[in-house]
């Protein structure tokens, strides 16, 4: 069984599972899944996806580096509405002058 993806965290690998689970491929999670919940895992434990088939492999890497594409969307910096500072996606509130981000 070859690892397609290795996430972050568990939440990282359970989303490209839903994508790649949606894509028709039949595959798995492997790692912290078993031994706790979201919030339990250890930082640095590494959580891997898996495929159950090899000839499944290139098309679950397909789908997964298009999953990559999206989240570095989704991660561009954008600048503060009022002091032009670079803020990342993640905080609601410029951490520099207070104001809210807007989209
Ligand atoms: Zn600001």
């Amino acid at each position: 069984m070859p690892i397609v993806y290795r996430a972050a965290n568990i939440v990282d690998a359970q989303l490209v599972l839903d994508e790649l689970k949606a894509a028709g491929l039949s595959v798995r999670i492997s790692g912290s899944y078993l031994s706790g919940a979201i919030g339990e895992v250890p930082p640095g434990d590494l959580v891997s996806v898996w495929v159950d088939s090899e000839r499944q492999y290139d098309r679950a890497r397909a789908v997964v580096k298009e999953f990559e594409a999206s989240q570095r969307v989704n991660d561009v910096e954008k600048p503060c509405p009022q002091c032009k500072e670079m803020l990342a996606p993640q905080f609601g509130k410029c951490w520099n002058c207070g104001a809210w981000q807007t989209d």
